[in-house]
């Protein structure tokens, strides 16, 4: 009898998410393949005209073109939608191809839309800059109040957008709250849960409609290629999203999905142990600097709420010094070990200063709005030895000043 592959839903959905992140999706090729083939191939063959004819008409299964399907993207797809809890899951070249298309794919010119204040630059310019263009307006709230998407909402709103935990303040949304309340009104949910992954909070769970990701950070968790991913019902993904993408193109390279596939093996493993490491680190550093925002810690003014949702706390925090850009430009100078680099999710400690980096696109009202200050530092702690992370942190918060 032939070994079970992972495509048989009715199967795989029945496995537990340290099975599904190994084997779901798997398909394998006529050459019994153990790990997932990469298909670096644009276009596909067809025995007959009249094969060609059905695949175009729908009539007959099978590939077409890789902007349309892939094989190896395919089993990426299956195995992020398992993981996520959800019917349906396309990928898309990055985060924030994820982001355009799970928003504009169901927006028209006349919409509405509210939409967290503290969250990636670049979908902060999304929601403030491209969306006014074409005529969508948007209405920027603290996401942390939950009243305040009630009273936001409009007669034409169509969308709440927001992350959680958000970057880089670590804000927490209540998901099961404002989820609830958009349900309620006939309003899609899109979360961006790149912080957390599947791994560490479902957001579907507590009622999301709509999950987006960069797969970039966890879930490819090695700091090699940029994706993305869209995860919903199969209605929202067959009728909404796919007419979108499969006609803009922003398509994940076979490459790149298998890449994260290797990545989606052993995401449990790293971001439980990197959620440890990041909390000793953060405990320790509330010691040494004025303010630590970490979920984890029950210094945060959310930490309960976010230990509701989340299995842990995740790799991210920041941290807040008195002595403005200076003193934060000074401490990330000193640092002997840990990087200094915008990217989060790699398994190498990373910090950045988000005012004059990931953040330096917006006002600096808008920053300042959404709690990213000049003396605000933003970690990913990745898997080194968190004794070998305490010793650089020591010597460069000494020769910070600290
Ligand atoms: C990185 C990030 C994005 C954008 O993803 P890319 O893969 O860089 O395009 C969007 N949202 C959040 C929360 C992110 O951290």
């Amino acid at each position: 009898m032939k070994k079970k592959t992972g495509q048989d839903r009715s199967i795989t959905q029945n496995w537990r998410p340290a099975t599904q992140a190994i084997r779901g999706g798997t398909a394998r090729s006529e050459y019994g393949e153990t790990s997932e083939a990469i298909f670096l191939t644009s276009g596909y063959a067809y025995d007959c005209a009249g094969d060609a004819a059905a695949r175009f008409a729908g009539e007959q299964q099978g590939m077409t073109y890789s902007r349309l399907q892939n094989p190896t993207v395919e089993m990426l797809e299956q195995r992020i939608a398992l993981l996520e809890g959800a019917e349906a899951a396309r990928c898309q070249a990055s985060g924030m191809a994820a982001m355009t298309a799970a928003l504009l794919c169901q927006l028209s010119q006349g919409d509405h839309v509210v939409a967290g204040r503290a969250a990636f630059g670049s979908c902060r310019w999304l929601t403030d800059t491209l969306m006014p263009r074409f005529g969508i307006t948007t209405t920027i709230i603290d996401a942390r109040a939950t009243d305040a998407w009630k009273d936001a909402i409009r007669p034409n709103t169509k969308v709440f957008f927001f992350e959680t935990p958000a970057n880089p303040t670590m804000d927490i949304v209540d998901l099961k709250g404002v989820c609830g309340i958009a349900k309620d009104a006939g309003i899609t949910s899109v979360v961006d849960n790149a912080f957390a992954t599947p791994a560490l909070q479902r957001p579907m769970d507590f009622g999301a409609d709509v999950v987006a990701y960069s797969a970039t950070k966890m879930m490819d968790g090695q700091g090699r290629v940029l994706a993305g991913a869209v995860c919903g019902s199969e209605d929202f993904i067959n009728n909404t999203l796919l007419p979108f993408t499969r006609n803009t193109g922003p398509t994940l390279s076979a490459f790149n999905a298998w890449v994260v596939l290797k990545g989606l093996e052993t995401l449990d493993l790293r971001i439980r142990r990197q959620s440890e490491n990041a909390l000793k680190v953060a405990r320790y550093l509330e010691q040494r600097v004025p303010r630590v925002l970490h979920p984890g810690l029950e210094s945060h003014p959310q930490h309960n709420l976010a230990m509701s949702q989340m299995e842990a706390a995740g790799p991210i925090f920041s941290i807040y010094l008195d002595g403005g850009r200076k003193q934060a430009h000074a401490l990330l100078d000193a640092l002997e070990l840990v990087d200094i680099s915008n990217n989060i999710g790699d398994s190498r400690s990373l910090m950045t200063h988000p005012a004059s980096t990931t953040h330096a696109g917006l006002s600096e009202e808008v920053r300042l709005d959404m709690g990213v200050t000049e003396g605000m530092l933003r970690l990913n702690v990745g898997l080194e030895d968190p004794q070998d992370l305490l010793e650089d942190f020591d010597q460069a918060l000494r020769a910070a000043g600290l």
